[in-house]
């Protein structure tokens, strides 16, 4: 058991965060003190700023395609705000799927496929005779 500095209370060791700097492992706070503290830090720094917490550490910068003003982040190479990064994503996803589309095998599927209607629709043109579209597809070698 261990009490709490913040609101006095003695609770069980695994309600408080670990804290390997002190002596018992534990933090000095129990667990709701702690998270009821960075609620409150994250609430007051929005209503003074308008911003998020975390991005009080980055310094100001421009969207290279709309010319929002954006926080920086030092470890990214593109500054673009949330939305043109979105359709960035977007776009990139586009352009993977018709890479996809490309490869031989995509291609190979493609083919079979169509050639797998077009042997179902000989089937269906050949009356009186019960055709299976597999055994046509198969006859005429895959075309
Ligand atoms: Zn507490
Ligand atoms: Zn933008």
């Amino acid at each position: 058991m261990k009490t709490c500095t913040k609101c006095a209370e003695t609770k069980p060791l695994v309600e408080f965060r670990v804290d390997r700097q002190r002596p018992d492992g534990r933090g000095t706070w129990c667990k709701p003190c702690v998270s009821a503290n960075t609620r409150r830090r994250f609430a007051e720094y929005r209503a003074e700023t308008g911003e998020r917490y975390q991005d009080r550490t980055y310094p100001l910068g421009e969207c290279e395609d709309c010319g929002a003003p954006i926080r920086v982040r030092p470890d990214r190479k593109t500054m673009r705000c949330r939305r043109c990064a979105a359709r960035m994503a977007g776009e990139v996803s586009g352009r993977r799927k018709k890479a996809i589309a490309a490869t031989p095998e995509a291609q190979q599927q493609r083919r079979a496929r169509k050639a797998l209607d077009r042997a179902r629709r000989r089937a269906a043109e050949i009356e009186g005779e019960d055709f299976d579209p597999l055994e046509i597809f198969e006859r005429d070698g895959g075309r």
